[in-house]
């Protein structure tokens, strides 16, 4: 089922996983991962796509696995980010054969290398966008609270991101934010400049004090003084983090959902434990409102 067709009728729970780093050791890995988190109902479940296709096989195989195996709709990540039209032609090829029916567009991060020849086809999610649109799937794309780190605003990120909309996305997911606030400013002024799909916040727990400088780095999200603190006094005692992890995500989603955000997508770094903690302690919230 097309997700934007489910979003039209109610809130939706989703998880996101990704490929193992080598090949497809450690898939099977996944494919437990993916039962476990069938127990929580999730609406869909989203598989990442690496930047430069370099995990496209193992991409395919779990968005297959989450649609054919354990009958829960799948996400498929794509980044456009250096390939060339057949390379992406020969994975639409891919997910159309495995009935995979929604696709999350996006360009890809830039390498550290980077330089103006990476991204010749597909400088933008847009492009890529443009590319599918004839294609039979839902297209989904990626928004930032706090404003992408190319952009020299959160106005100028917008307007890219009214273009995507443009270009045929029907829904957005964010960046992970850990102060709602930048959520609320960004549909606020999203809708403001005419944006009219739902965008649904992406939470990620943060659970380990060594992922601080990555949160920083890789998603530009900032962490508000308070939860950091609190992290760094537990940051010796890895089951108290996680559960002041879990806490503050959990405080994250019941505001996001008292304030009508239309889903939540969890950022489980592929630990169904985590997941399975969050859905236990809002189980009843779930059921009721989802
Ligand atoms: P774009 O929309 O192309 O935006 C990139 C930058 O260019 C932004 O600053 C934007 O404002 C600007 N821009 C956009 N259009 C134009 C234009 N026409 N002219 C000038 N500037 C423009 N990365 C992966 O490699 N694999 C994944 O599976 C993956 N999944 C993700 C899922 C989500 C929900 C999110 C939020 C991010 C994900 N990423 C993933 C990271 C993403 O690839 C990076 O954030 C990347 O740097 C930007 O991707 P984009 O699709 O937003 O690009």
């Amino acid at each position: 089922m097309k997700i934007d067709e489910i979003l039209k009728k109610k809130r939706t729970l989703s998880f996101e996983v990704f490929p193992p780093k080598k090949g497809s050791l450690g898939i099977e890995k996944i494919f437990k991962t993916i039962d476990e988190l069938k127990a929580l109902n999730p609406d869909y479940i989203s598989v990442t796509y690496g930047a430069g296709g370099s995990n496209r096989n193992s991409n395919v195989e779990i968005a297959s696995y989450i649609k054919n195996q354990a009958k829960i709709e799948a996400l498929a990540h794509l980044t456009g980010g250096p390939s060339s039209y057949s390379d992406i032609d020969e994975i639409v090829k891919k997910l159309h054969s495995e009935g995979i029916e929604n696709i999350l567009a996006l360009r890809g991060d830039k390498p550290i290398d980077f330089n103006d020849d990476y991204c010749k086809t597909f400088k933008h999610a847009t492009d890529l966008m443009e590319y599918l649109k004839d294609e039979d799937f839902t297209l989904a794309g990626a928004c930032y609270p706090e404003g992408h780190n190319e952009c020299e605003s959160l106005y100028e990120d917008l307007a890219h991101m009214k273009e995507k909309e443009q270009a045929g996305a029907k829904f957005f997911v964010t960046q992970v934010f850990y102060d709602n606030e930048y959520y609320y400013r960004l549909v606020s002024e999203a809708r403001k400049a005419g944006i009219k799909s739902p965008i649904i916040p992406g939470i990620m727990p943060l659970v380990s004090h060594k992922s601080i400088p990555s949160i920083k780095n890789m998603c530009g999200a900032s962490i508000p003084l308070d939860f950091r603190n609190m992290l760094e006094v537990y940051k010796d005692d890895p089951e108290l983090l996680e559960e002041f992890g879990i806490n503050y995500a959990v405080y994250q989603i019941e505001d996001l959902i008292a304030k009508g955000a239309p889903g939540i997508h969890l950022y489980i770094m592929n630990r169904a434990s985590i997941a399975k903690k969050i859905y236990e302690r809002l189980e009843n919230v779930f059921s009721k409102l989802f």
